[in-house]
């Protein structure tokens, strides 16, 4: 069979890999615990779960708008009023499945081959396959956990050329935690000023798994509201995230080009997913708090057990449900009998000698670090540690 070059250089998505492969491992009988995958471990809030069964019993069953429902975009558009203090009207808006897909539609309808596209890493999994797809040129900016894994104002002023067109931006990060505040927002918008041609993906998908400071919306940062594609969806602040939808809020010309790119491909997203949205969009944020409440719980547990593992340099995630350790303290030494040389080695040995999943840090341009998803039980978090200690202290 000869499959295209497109699909033959495309990297499989390591997230999920692994997610799969602890599902594997599990359902073979072994006592896996996965802190891969990044999906919250509530069920999805009565009051939505409502929404989607008045949609069924009231027989939406038909193709949706390719832009979503015209209430669902009125609904998202009072929320990003409310919560971001950002004005977009309904026609500025477009629902897809899923914030990967709203991501999708925005690099394929933005960057032509050739076009330098800024990754500050670490940097979520997919943000690069994409900018492959549509041939465009990845350019990471690299930092370290001596700067809470982020980027300076000099640092994007030196990765910026004529070529660059798009800036992908993630706060709360996924992997890192990290969180800027609005200062560094502001300073970065600053370097962005002198270089009109730069578009910004501003991925909020983490706002509300929020624990210390504001979150702060890129198209708020003077002179960049036309700049910026804002992305954000339902999977993480109210576990849903197999429901599907996610959406942008853009300058009306980038949500007319992703609408005509969604056409072509998936047409309008899931309609009783849609209809759940609406509910999600209007309730309070408060109503989320439990969830948000126990995420801050295991971010403690989790961050002071594995500062007791000699080796493993932590920051204080200040968001999402992530930590990202740099473990490259174990580099170039063997243990049980396995050489260590990368970040992919570190995560396997954890994987197979202690049956704990995460994800290597290569997956995120960040090959010091490996990932643990908290998004999990006490009890899991508690013992996953535990093995991972006896293992390393051996
Ligand atoms: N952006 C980031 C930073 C993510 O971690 C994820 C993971 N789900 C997504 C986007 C995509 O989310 P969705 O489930 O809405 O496709
Ligand atoms: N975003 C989640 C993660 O990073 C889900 C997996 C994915 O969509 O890649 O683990």
């Amino acid at each position: 069979m000869t499959l295209s070059g497109r699909i033959n250089s495309l990297p499989i998505s390591q997230t999920l890999a692994m997610a799969a492969k602890a599902r594997e491992l599990k359902q073979s009988g072994k006592d896996i615990i996965s802190l891969s995958l990044g999906e919250p471990d509530f069920n999805t809030p009565t009051f939505i779960k409502a929404a989607a069964i008045a949609a069924i019993n009231q027989n939406y069953n038909t193709y949706t708008p390719v832009a979503g429902y015209d209430d669902l975009r009125e609904a998202i558009a009072k929320k990003l009023l409310r919560d971001n203090e950002l004005s977009y009207k309904p026609s500025q808006i477009v629902v897809s499945t899923g914030a990967k897909q709203a991501l999708a539609n925005t690099v394929l309808s933005l960057v032509n081959p050739g076009d330098e596209v800024l990754l500050p890493a670490p940097f979520w999994v997919s943000y690069d396959a994409m900018v492959q797809l549509a041939e465009g040129v990845s350019i990471t900016i690299p930092t370290t956990i001596d700067s809470n894994f982020k980027i300076t104002p000099a640092q994007l002023e030196a990765a910026i050329t004529p070529k660059t067109k798009l800036l992908f931006f993630n706060s709360p990060n996924n992997p890192s935690g990290s969180v800027y505040s609005e200062e560094e927002y502001k300073a970065l918008g600053k370097v962005l000023e002198k270089h009109p041609q730069i578009y910004i993906i501003s991925d909020e998908i983490y706002e509300h798994i929020l624990y210390e400071g504001k979150t702060f919306s890129f198209a708020n940062v003077p002179n960049m509201y036309e700049r910026t594609i804002t992305v954000n969806g339902v999977s993480k602040a109210f576990a849903m995230t197999g429901w599907r939808v996610g959406y942008i809020a853009a300058p009306e010309p980038i949500a007319k080009a992703c609408i005509k790119m969604q056409g072509q491909f998936t047409s309008g997203t899931n309609c009783i997913a849609q209809r759940a949205t609406i509910a999600a969009m209007e309730a309070p944020v408060s109503s989320i708090n439990y969830m948000v409440e126990a995420f801050a719980k295991r971010r403690t547990l989790i961050t002071d057990l594995l500062k007791e593992i000699p080796g493993f340099k932590l920051n204080n995630p200040q968001g999402a449900f992530y930590v990202f350790p740099d473990i490259s303290f174990y580099f170039g030494k063997t243990i049980r009998g396995r050489k260590i040389a990368n970040a992919s080695d570190f995560s396997m040995l954890l994987l197979e000698e202690t049956l704990v999943a995460t994800v290597t840090g290569d997956a995120f341009g960040a090959p010091e670090c490996i990932r643990f998803s908290y998004a999990t039980s006490n009890d899991l978090i508690k013992e996953a540690v535990k093995r991972i200690k006896i293992l390393l202290e051996a």
